[in-house]
C-alpha cells in the first residue's frame, strides 16, 4: 500500500534501515550492499482455465544471499507488486539475522484473488507458478525455501513440494525445498500456530521486564490487559487465541475486512472465528457492537494494539489519533516510517515486526532441519528420557518406603515428570528460547545506548551487525 504523501513500503523499510545504520559506523558501501534487494524475478505465465487462457503475474525477490538458502513466504493477493515483495524480502533478511536462523531473505507473491478460484484451479495455478520458480532454482532446498504467507497455507506448500519432487526425482533433500508443509508430508508439529505462538512468547518476554513495560506507561503483567486485534487470519487468530485463553488478556475488539466488533467484556476468539466461517465477516456477531468502519477501531482506547493484517494500516492519516501505548506488530510492516516517527514522539512502544512475528520462520527453520536430518525431533531420546526419569521416581519411592519417610509424589507431578518431550514440546521450547534470546539482545541496546531510542532501531542494529560481519568475512 502506498499512501498519499508517504513513501512506498520498500522505501519505508529503507528509511527504518537508514535510521539504524546512522548509529553503526559501517562504510557507506557496505550499508548500500546490505540495503539493496539483490534481485527480483517477475514471471507472467498462462494457465488454461474455464475454457480460456488466464495470465498470472508472480514475483520472487531475493534481498540478501549472505546466507543461503534464502527464506521467505509466498503471498497470494491482488495487491502483490514488486515494491511489496522487495520490502518483505528485506524484512526477511533482517528477521532471519535477528533470530539467528541461517538464512538470507526472500519473498514471493502471486497477483491473484484466491477466493475467485476453485481448489483444483488453484492447484494448477500454484503448480505452474512453482514450476517457473523451481526451474530457476528460486525454489530449492539449498538455495531458496518458500513458506506460507498471506493467502497461502499448508495446502499450497503441499502442491509446491510435490511439484518439486516431480521435477527432481532423485533429490534426497526434496522435502526441504519448502516449509509450512502438512505434517504428513514432511511438516513439523506446531508450524501452523508458530507465528501466533511466537507473538505470545514475544509479549510474555516484554512483560517480564517491568522497566520496559513502564516505558509504555503500563504496569503489571499480561493478565487483564485490554487488546485489539486487526485481522483474524492464521497469525491474528492464533495470537488472539493464545493471549486470551492462556494469559488472561481481554480482547476488546476484532477488526476484519467487513468492519469491526467491540465488546467491553471481551470477545471469545473461537466463537468469532466460527461466526466468520459461517457468515463471511464479523457483522452480526451476537453480544458485540458492530462498526462498519474497521480501521476506525484502531483508534479505540486499549492497552495493546495488534495489527495482524496488512502493511501500512497505521500511517500518517491515523497515527496521531491512536490511543494504544503498546503496539505488537504481528503483520509485516503495518506501521509506515512516518507513523513510526509520530508514535515515537508520542511515547508509544512498538514491538517490531521483524522480532514479533519471527516465530513463523523460526519454526520453518526447525522444519527445514528436520527434513535435512530425515528424522523427527525427539525420536531418539524421548523414551530414554522417560526411562531415566522413571529411575529417579522409583528410587525416591523406594527411599521413602525403606526409611518410612511417608513421601508421596502427586500423580500429576509423576505424569508430567515421566513424560518425555515430543516434537511439539521441543518446537515450543526452541521457539520460546529464540524469542527470549532475541528480545534480550534488543533490550540491552535499547537501555544501554541512548542513541538507540526504540526497539525497532535496536532490532535493526542487532540484525545489520550480524549481516555486516557475514559480508566482511566473505571479503566484502
Ligand atoms: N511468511 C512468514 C514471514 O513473513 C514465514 C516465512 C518463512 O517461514 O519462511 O515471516
Amino acid at each position: 500500500m502506498s499512501l498519499a504523501g508517504e513513501p512506498s513500503f520498500r522505501e519505508s523499510v529503507d528509511l527504518m534501515f537508514n535510521r539504524a545504520v546512522r548509529v553503526m559506523g559501517l562504510s557507506p558501501g557496505l550499508e548500500e550492499k546490505i540495503r539493496v534487494c539483490n534481485s527480483c524475478y517477475t514471471v507472467r505465465f498462462g494457465v488454461r482455465l474455464r475454457g480460456d487462457i488466464h495470465t498470472f503475474t508472480g514475483y520472487r525477490a531475493v534481498h540478501s544471499e549472505h546466507a543461503e538458502p534464502v527464506k521467505g513466504g509466498i503471498r497470494y493477493a491482488m495487491s502483490v507488486n514488486q515494491d511489496e515483495v522487495e520490502a518483505l524480502a528485506a524484512l526477511m533478511t533482517y528477521k532471519c539475522a535477528l533470530v539467528e536462523t541461517p538464512f538470507g531473505g526472500s519473498k514471493g507473491g502471486l497477483r491473484i484473488d484466491p477466493s475467485k478460484w476453485e481448489e483444483d484451479e488453484l492447484e494448477r495455478i500454484t503448480r505452474r507458478f512453482a514450476y517457473e520458480l523451481i526451474k530457476r532454482d528460486l525454489i530449492n532446498p539449498s538455495q531458496n525455501v518458500p513458506a506460507p504467507d498471506m493467502g497461502t497455507s499448508e495446502r499450497e506448500m503441499a502442491w509446491i513440494v510435490d511439484q518439486y519432487q516431480r521435477m527432481n526425482t532423485t533429490d534426497i533433500n526434496a522435502l526441504a525445498c519448502v516449509t509450512g508443509k502438512p505434517l504428513h508430508q514432511g511438516g513439523i508439529a506446531g508450524r501452523v500456530e508458530a507465528t501466533g505462538r511466537g507473538l505470545q512468547y514475544a509479549l510474555r518476554e516484554f512483560f517480564r521486564h517491568p522497566e520496559d513495560v513502564a516505558r509504555a506507561g503500563l504496569s503489571g503483567g499480561l493478565e487483564g490487559k485490554r487488546a485489539i486485534v486487526q485481522g483474524l487470519g492464521n497469525v491474528g487468530y492464533h495470537t488472539a487465541k493464545f493471549l486470551t485463553e492462556e494469559d488472561g488478556v481481554r480482547l476488546l475488539a476484532i477488526i476484519e475486512r467487513d468492519g469491526a466488533i467491540f465488546s467491553a467484556e471481551g470477545l471469545d476468539v473461537e466463537a468469532v472465528r466460527d461466526w466468520i466461517r459461517l457468515n463471511g465477516g464479523v457483522k452480526g456477531f451476537p453480544g458485540a457492537t458492530f462498526s462498519a468502519d474497521g480501521p476506525g477501531m484502531l483508534e479505540t482506547d486499549c492497552d495493546i494494539l495488534i495489527p495482524a493484517a496488512m502493511e501500512g494500516v497505521i500511517n500518517l492519516g491515523n497515527a496521531a489519533r491512536l490511543k494504544a501505548p503498546l503496539i505488537l506488530e504481528a503483520a509485516n510492516g503495518p506501521i509506515t516510517a512516518g507513523a513510526d516517527e509520530a508514535l515515537r514522539e508520542k511515547g508509544v512502544v512498538v514491538i517490531p515486526d521483524m522480532f514479533a512475528n519471527a516465530g513463523g520462520v523460526t519454526v520453518s527453520y526447525f522444519e527445514w532441519v528436520k527434513n535435512l536430518g530425515h528424522i523427527g525431533f525427539g525420536r531418539m531420546e524421548r523414551r530414554q528420557e522417560e526411562a531415566r526419569h522413571k529411575l529417579l521416581i522409583d528410587e525416591l519411592e523406594r527411599l521413602s518406603a525403606d526409611q518410612d519417610l511417608g513421601w508421596t509424589l502427586s500423580p500429576r507431578f509423576k505424569h508430567r515428570y515421566l513424560k518425555g518431550a515430543d516434537e511439539l514440546e521441543l518446537v515450543r521450547s526452541g521457539l520460546d528460547d529464540t524469542m527470549r534470546g532475541a528480545y534480550q539482545q534488543m533490550r540491552v541496546l535499547w537501555h544501554d545506548r541512548p542513541e538507540i531510542t526504540d526497539l525497532r532501531m535496536a532490532a535493526y542494529v542487532v540484525a545489520i551487525d550480524r549481516i555486516a560481519k557475514s559480508y566482511k568475512s566473505k571479503g566484502l
